[in-house]
């Protein structure tokens, strides 16, 4: 953030031209005058047509990310050899990040289960080869189910070409859904629908180490543009959240919004970050916002397919399937409280509870005999055993574990608070005592690193494993230890403690109608809200942006 207030009520306009979104190039071309620009897509795929400076080019072109693809399948249940739980989460697969499937969640068990909740159950009597989850053993009595299946690869290592990578990555999924995930559903699926998507915009350690972070932050306001897309910092609904929030208070008068309410604002994108900022200015009573989308719909990378099924006693089950945006955490708690206009009759619900058994991690046997022959453990007995091998003490008792894993979790926050501070969603300046610890190149490291107050962090390397890379944010091993403590916030951390000893506490959460009924409700609220809907131009393609210098 630079350190002197921006002022951009100049004369200049911004020029912005568009065609609709798959016209053929020649096709008639408009343009619009705008007095600010809050780009709310991704800012790279604009190098091209806007006309970024020499600063905005740099950060933008040192973006990595990867590829997430999501399949909703509709498939048979078979009664011979029953599914046991309702998420499969693969993570010596989803180590390769090479786009073979990594997991995949059952939809109508999760529906199921909708309500419950979802303790960290990390006793082990219900190790026996014949559990299945209360509520993946009622999905196995319908005769069908829709799973979300889950797919990541670097893009740098994935065909460019659409159609290609499309052959390509059905092809794996076909592969995938085998022994290795725990499949059961056999071959005779129906493929409902899809998602691929660019994902997870960050820097390398490297760079991050060159403060590209603050230094987009820095170009903020400047030549009446705003950045708002999940690449300013992490890519979730919170981070963007807490971005924006950031902007707005900590130094409002620094990104330079016109003073004139009726200021024409164009918002490109109408994702979580473009519709959160259209409901800030809302707020703030400008009247004259337009936001911008490329596609035909609202919502980004968040894609909620709702599906109506019949339980067995007749009555209907709501099944809402995410392909996109998909869970909530502890941390999402004051989100939730200030989205409240938006979110009626959508409630935040846990899932999956009763038995621990909801979440299955392949393990293969890598952590001692698995209790049946698919080589899947749940997750509370998976983060033990993971703990007790990283601490070299396989036999000792489960409660002696999680007393160190909880002692850990103290560690963590302690050096967290230290490290980052408590500003959120990151730090306002460069965190340079992280950035000087040879450490931080990966999450990993910082993890295995030897501290004088009380030796590493190893114990929560299973823990922190499902709750980092099951999002699709990298594996813990090659993400740089900032982005991994961004995510497991301190009150992530505090949460992950709380529900240790209280199973009613609910670490990870879902909306009972699913994230689009909420962006829907942002975009045209309920009349008793007394807001008007957001204006949204769908189709709009950008040829160039032109802003004065
Ligand atoms: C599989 C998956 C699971 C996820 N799970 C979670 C989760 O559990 N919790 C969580 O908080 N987050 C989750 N996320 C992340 C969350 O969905 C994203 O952080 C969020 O959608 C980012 O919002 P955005 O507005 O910045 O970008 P996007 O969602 O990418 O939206 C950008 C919008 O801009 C439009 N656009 C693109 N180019 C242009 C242009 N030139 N002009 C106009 N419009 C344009 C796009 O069509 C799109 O609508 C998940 C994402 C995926 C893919």
């Amino acid at each position: 953030m630079t350190d002197t207030p921006i002022i951009n009520d100049t004369t200049e306009r911004i020029e912005l031209t568009y065609r609709t979104t798959g016209a053929p190039i020649g096709a008639p071309e408009y343009t619009v005058q705008l007095d600010y620009l809050v780009i709310a897509c991704e800012p790279n795929a604009l190098c091209d047509r806007c006309d970024y400076s020499p600063l905005e080019k740099t950060i933008f072109g040192k973006f990595e990310n990867f590829t997430f693809h999501t399949t909703l399948l509709k498939v048979k249940v078979n009664k011979e050899n029953p599914a046991h739980y309702g998420v499969i989460f693969a993570p010596s697969i989803l180590e390769t990040m090479s786009g073979k499937v990594y997991g995949y969640r059952n939809e109508t068990a999760k529906a199921l289960s909708a309500g419950t909740e979802n303790p960290i159950d990390t006793a082990e009597p219900h190790l026996k080869a014949d559990s299945i989850d209360p509520a993946v053993a009622a999905a196995n009595e319908l005769a069908y189910n829709y799973v979300t299946v889950y797919q990541i690869v670097r893009t740098k290592d994935a065909p460019s070409d659409p159609s290609k990578f499309k052959q390509w990555i059905d092809e794996l999924m076909r592969q995938g859904l085998s022994d290795d995930v725990n499949w059961c559903y056999g071959t005779d699926f129906e493929i409902l629908d899809h998602v691929t998507t660019p994902y997870f915009d960050h820097f390398t350690d490297a760079d991050l180490k060159n403060y590209l972070p603050w230094k987009y932050l820095g170009i903020q306001g400047k030549r009446n543009t705003i950045f708002v897309h999940a690449s300013t910092c992490f890519e979730s609904v919170l981070d963007i959240y807490q971005y924006i929030q950031m902007l707005l208070t900590d130094d409002a008068n620094k990104i330079g919004l016109p003073t004139d309410k009726t200021a024409a604002i164009g918002i490109l994108g109408a994702g979580p970050s473009g519709l959160m900022f259209g409901s800030v200015l809302r707020d703030m009573e400008y009247t004259n916002v337009t936001i911008y989308e490329k596609s035909g719909r609202i919502g980004g990378k968040t894609h909620t397919i709702k599906k109506l099924q019949m339980r067995k006693d007749g009555s209907e089950l709501n099944v809402i399937c995410e392909l996109g945006t998909c869970y909530l955490s502890p941390a999402y708690d004051h989100f939730v409280k200030d989205m409240s206009r938006f979110r009626q009759g959508n409630d935040r619900i846990g899932f999956g509870g009763a038995g621990g058994m909801f979440r299955g991690i392949m393990t293969k046997d890598q952590l001692g005999p698995d209790p049946n022959p698919h080589g899947v453990i749940p997750y509370g007995a998976y983060i033990i055993r993971k703990a007790a091998m990283e601490l070299g003490a396989p036999d000792a008792p489960p409660q002696k574990i999680i007393s160190t894993m909880e002692r850990d979790l103290t560690r963590y926050i302690a050096l967290r608070e230290e490290l980052l501070g408590h500003h959120t969603p990151m730090p306002m300046v460069p965190p340079r005592k992280l950035f000087n610890e040879k450490s931080s190149q990966s999450f990993l490291d910082f993890l295995s690193e030897e501290r004088p107050d009380g030796g590493n962090l190893t114990s929560l390397i299973g823990l922190l494993q499902y709750g980092y890379s099951v999002q699709g944010y990298g594996t813990l091993k090659n993400i740089p230890a900032y982005y991994g403590l961004i995510w497991v916030s301190t009150r992530v951390a505090e949460a992950i403690i709380d529900a240790f000893k209280d199973p009613k506490i609910n670490v990870v959460t879902a909306w009972s109608e699913g994230w689009g009924n909420l962006w829907e409700q942002m975009a045209t609220p309920r009349p008793d809200t007394g807001l008007t809907p957001l204006n949204v131009q769908f189709s709009v393609d950008t040829v160039s942006i032109v802003r004065p210098s």
